[in-house]
């Protein structure tokens, strides 16, 4: 690890203000970059501590929904009893990730930040344009089981490796961010993370120095709420696919429909044209097809990732079957 300094924020406004310094990053649970450090892939010269700043508490907002703060634990916000019982996908989605330590120091501006977990991106001895600009990229002809389908570019094929961001993507969740001189813009979070087009090495839209506060989500509907994660092992591994849906039926007919999916792509892949598909539509393995074929129209696979067509597929059809079936 390299030498770096350290500063702890006593609130928002200097947190903000220190790390507008030119190498400088904020660290909150530190489970991800404190890795990155160590292995000297990511060497900040100033480490901006947010973790007295405030902002970890979840609160009501004025239109039904809630604001959570961006140094909310994962567990705490997996536990509140408002997120469990009205946006149960974001807690499953949580609970569905890394282990319950990490868990209790992963926090949710830390938890949309994380790196991908390409394995070419952890070596530093072999190329990688997200690592090293210019550098080229391993996976591509490399080992790229765990990589993505979609949305992918000639000089990066990695994946967002998150859970909370696509339970956030279904829901349609929107991301506060405060930057200089108190300066505050709010993106959804459909829009947070960036494809690697030929620039990888950028994962979302967040400029230097500019802080996550929060993120609130839209007041609850009378959804049915799934996530389902296909992994390699039970517990304590990333998605190869995973399918977040949030399903409202209208008598024998899909209401709403919102669907996001991770394990796909550089960033939680939303396609509002299968949720407009599914809309007002009665339930059927052919309606589910045709969900599927939308997802799927511009997918790719590199070798050793093809599986993940199919098996996407099948995840999709089958949160779809559960999301749409019998509520008795
Ligand atoms: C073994 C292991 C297994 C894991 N499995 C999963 C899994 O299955 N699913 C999953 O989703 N995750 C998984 N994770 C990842 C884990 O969830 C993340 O490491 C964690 O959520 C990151 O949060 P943090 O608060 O520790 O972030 P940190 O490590 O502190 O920061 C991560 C990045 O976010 C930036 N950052 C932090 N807070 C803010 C803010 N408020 N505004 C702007 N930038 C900010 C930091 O500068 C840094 O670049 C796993 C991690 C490990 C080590
Ligand atoms: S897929 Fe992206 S992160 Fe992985 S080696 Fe290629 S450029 Fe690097």
């Amino acid at each position: 690890m390299r030498p770096f300094d350290y500063h702890r924020s006593e609130d928002r406004g200097g947190a903000v203000k220190t790390a507008a310094q030119e190498g400088a990053l904020f660290i909150a649970g530190g489970t991800n970059l404190l890795d990155l450090m160590k292995l000297d892939l990511m060497t900040p010269k100033h480490l901006v501590d947010i973790n007295r700043i405030g902002l970890d508490d979840i609160t009501e907002t004025d239109d039904g929904g809630l604001s959570i703060g961006a140094l909310v634990t994962n567990s705490d916000c997996a536990a509140d009893s408002r997120i469990r019982k009205d946006h149960e996908v974001l807690s499953r989605a949580i609970l569905a990730g890394a282990s319950g330590q990490l868990r209790n120091k992963a926090t949710t501006g830390g938890n949309l930040c994380q790196r991908t977990r390409c394995y070419y991106f952890y070596d530093p001895d072999m190329p990688c344009n997200k690592r090293k600009p210019g550098s080229g990229c391993s996976a591509i002809g490399g080992a790229n089981r765990i990589h993505a389908i979609l949305g992918a570019s000639d000089a990066c094929i990695a994946t967002y490796p998150g859970d909370m961001a696509v339970a956030m993507s279904a829901l349609d969740a929107q991301v506060v961010i405060e930057g200089q001189g108190g300066a505050t813009r709010t993106v959804p979070v459909r829009d947070f993370h960036r494809l690697p087009g030929d620039q990888p090495d950028k994962d979302s839209i967040l400029e230097t120095g500019e802080l996550i506060t929060h993120v609130t989500l839209p007041a609850p509907t009378n959804a049915r709420h799934i996530y389902r994660k296909v992994r390699d092992r039970a517990s304590y591994a990333f998605a190869l696919v995973s399918v977040a849906a949030v399903v409202s039926m209208d008598g024998g007919k899909i209401g709403t429909a919102a669907l996001a999916f991770g394990g796909l792509a550089h960033k939680p892949w939303h396609d509002p044209k299968i949720d407009d598909l599914l809309t007002g539509e009665t339930p059927s393995d052919a309606l589910f097809d045709k969900a599927a074929d939308i997802l799927l129209a511009d997918a790719e696979g590199q070798g050793q990732n093809d599986f993940k067509i199919p098996l996407a597929r099948r995840t999709l059809k089958a949160v779809l079957r559960e999301a749409t079936g019998d509520r008795s």
